[in-house]
């Protein structure tokens, strides 16, 4: 059926684009659907939140009226984009972004020990957590009691880490159901037999914990917010070790100071700390070229230039600049891609690049039409 072309559309506000180097991404941030569109698209966007049509056909003369009316209709349908009368802005408002300016942790690990009993305790009435990781190493009887201790006052949930061999299903279960605090349990991945564990704790409970390098998307409105603040891992992140010493995570190197010499709360608060909480997507290598920015989240540690740029030296498992993951057919590393992110810089070899794009669609050949996520 031949559909009309309006003068206007405007995108819904629970929706974005996000634009990335090889391909863009449309979100629902509501729904938590997605679709990525090619790069060849991005344009119509561009004039956001207002598409003026007969603007965008003079801008692209590439682009056909019907080219132009099938694309804007297959997301008229998917409740993305919607027809506009006039071009007032009463409609099409966007959504607003929230700053989140309390000073209460939001994830707080420890590798426990259980002389830390009191300690933890003592420190939680002093700085409340929203969310507790415990890395116990082996949970038993006596662990037990300590949980219960821990009230919804000092933590809002828990996730408890901790080495397989010694622990039953029952004990499991009976521990979930004695503290609904406790959100998730993560059975360390060295174990041998991390499977037959891994698959119990994943049946019944959500959340996950990945391997470093590979993101985690949540698409949604907390998310998006956060993203375009703050680093979404690291914010209101810390970590204490077995010795007291604080890093950002558990998988961070960097100590920044000792418990049990310093005072935690001026650690914390100290600039080189701080700055790894507030770095932007459009501050990292990579990233910043990535569709998946604004609902991705990264878990991998960071370097910054003297510039105030930042890079890993653990490359994500997603590849933007191909658009493949690790685990595709066709996937390149960034390196072969002609990509580098060193401590020197940052730099697209526009030759070695164009070179791997041709390779990969010698050997696929993509529709330029929008597809489903
Ligand atoms: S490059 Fe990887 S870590 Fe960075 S935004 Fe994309 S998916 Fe996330």
């Amino acid at each position: 059926m031949q559909h009309k072309l309006s003068p206007y559309y405007g995108i819904t506000n629970k929706c974005i684009v996000q634009n990335g180097y090889n391909r863009s991404a449309i979100y629902n941030l509501e729904t938590g659907q997605h679709w990525f569109i090619d790069n060849k698209w991005e344009t119509v966007f561009n004039e956001l939140p207002l598409i003026d049509t007969k603007k965008l056909l003079k801008s692209r003369p590439d682009l056909t009226e019907n080219e132009l009316v099938e694309f804007l209709f297959s997301f008229v349908n998917e409740g993305v984009i919607r027809i506009i009368d006039e071009p007032l802005k009463s409609n099409y408002e966007r959504i607003e972004l929230n700053s989140d300016h309390s000073l209460k942790l939001k994830h707080l690990s420890i590798t426990f020990r259980s002389e830390l009993e009191m300690g933890i305790y003592a420190f939680l009435k002093l700085n409340p957590t929203e969310h507790l990781i415990l890395s116990i190493g082996a949970i038993n009887n006596e662990t037990f009691p300590f949980l219960n201790t821990l009230t919804e006052d000092l933590v809002e949930k828990i996730t408890l880490i901790i080495e397989p061999l010694i622990i039953e299903e029952d004990f499991l279960f009976e521990l979930i159901s004695q503290n609904p605090m406790i959100r998730a349990i993560y059975i360390d991945e060295q174990s041998p037999i991390k499977n037959q564990k891994i698959g119990f704790c994943e049946f019944k409970l959500k959340d996950r914990i990945t391997r470093a390098g590979q993101p985690e998307i949540y698409i949604n409105f907390d998310q998006f917010n956060g993203s375009s603040q703050y680093h979404t891992y690291f914010h209101k992140r810390v970590h204490i070790m077995a010795n007291g010493d604080i890093t950002h995570s558990h998988d961070s190197n960097r100590v920044f100071g000792n418990i049990n010499d310093e005072n935690f709360n001026e650690i914390i608060r100290s600039n080189s700390f701080q700055s790894i909480w507030k770095v932007k997507k459009n501050e990292i290598d990579v990233c910043n070229h990535c569709e998946f920015a604004p609902v991705c989240q990264d878990k991998r540690p960071l370097i910054r230039r003297s510039d105030g740029t930042w890079y890993s030296e653990i490359e994500c498992e997603y590849n933007p600049y191909i658009s493949k993951e690790k685990k595709d057919e066709n996937y390149l590393s960034l390196e072969e891609c002609g990509i580098s992110s060193t401590p020197r810089g940052f730099r697209i070899g526009i030759s070695a690049y164009l070179a791997a794009k041709a390779h990969i669609i010698g050997k696929e050949k993509r529709a330029l039409r929008p597809y489903k996520g």
